[in-house]
């Protein structure tokens, strides 16, 4: 009796069991059937703003060609009036340039078809290089530029050399664009612990303290910052942060309000290897 009892008991629980893995299998195949979906959709999304992004920028390099041949006076005279009318428009239509290409590394960047090829080169190469694409209106406003630890023995680095320019480009014109007057920016390269620390110093605006956890957010503008009408978009401190990530290394930095931010990366002197 007892035997027979607890065999039907085996039974039921096996049935139950058999029930339950089924049941697992098709939660299974429902969830592939969503993730394919989503796939399909975010391929959609992104193959709608490639095509977006790619037709915008020829009409928007014509107009850049065009605005500067009409402000320097090429296809006839233009008096100063004119002449501050059309360098409004050129600089909007820069702003669009940088915008659309910053769309098309977003795009890049979160459906992961970024490469990375990664090279030895030399920091204070790609430091020369982004100092020297800085805006003109950097010395216009009196800011000075410092870079330290040129003669400190500094090794190179395992990096993809154009994604780290970009990146040094935008904490430059971050130290730059945020620093309202004059003010000095001091670029400064550090042996630490198997990396290349490099900081990026500025006197400027800062950032507030209660929303400095958003700064590396997509599309995230401090309201100082906006409010005092600097040009930007939120988006290159997200980039920079993927493309430091993807070198198995990161950003981040300090800062106070009203006085001044330094943002901190680190580089790797030896080839990344790991899946970031
Ligand atoms: P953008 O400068 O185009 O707005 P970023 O992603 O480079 O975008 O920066 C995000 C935000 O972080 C900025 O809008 C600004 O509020 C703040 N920020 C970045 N760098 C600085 C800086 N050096 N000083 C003050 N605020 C900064």
């Amino acid at each position: 009796m007892e035997n027979n009892s607890d065999s039907q008991k085996l039974i039921d629980a096996n049935n139950e069991l058999d029930k339950v893995s089924k049941m697992l299998v098709r939660r299974d195949r429902e969830l592939s059937l969503v993730k394919e979906q989503a796939l399909q959709v975010d391929e959609l999304k992104s193959e709608f703003v490639s095509t977006v992004a790619h037709q915008l920028r020829t009409p928007l390099a014509g107009n850049k060609w065009i605005l500067s041949m009409l402000s320097h006076g090429e296809v006839g005279p233009v008096n100063e009036e004119q002449k501050a009318f059309l360098v409004k428009v050129y600089n909007s239509n820069e702003r669009m340039v940088t915008l659309v290409s910053e769309l098309l590394d977003i795009d890049r960047v979160t459906t992961n078809r970024i490469k990375y090829t990664f090279v030895e080169a030399d920091i204070f190469t790609l430091i020369n290089k982004a100092l020297a694409e800085l805006s003109p209106s950097v010395e216009m406003k009196g800011i000075r530029i410092f870079v330290e630890g040129r003669d400190s023995g500094i090794p190179k680095v395992f990096i993809d050399a154009d994604k780290i320019a970009a990146v040094l480009q935008n904490l430059i014109d971050n130290a730059t664009k945020y620093t309202l007057g004059s003010g000095d920016v001091i670029i400064k390269v550090e042996k630490n612990d198997g990396h290349v620390k490099l900081s990026v110093k500025d006197n400027g605006i800062g950032i507030p303290k209660n929303v400095q956890n958003k700064i590396f957010t997509l599309f995230y503008r401090a309201p100082n910052a906006t409010q005092v009408e600097i040009d930007g978009s939120g988006a290159g401190l997200y980039l920079s942060k993927k493309i430091l990530n993807k070198h198995g290394t990161d950003i981040w930095f300090e800062s106070e309000e009203g006085k001044g931010s330094t943002f901190y990366v680190t580089l790797p002197t030896k080839p990344f290897k790991g899946v970031a």
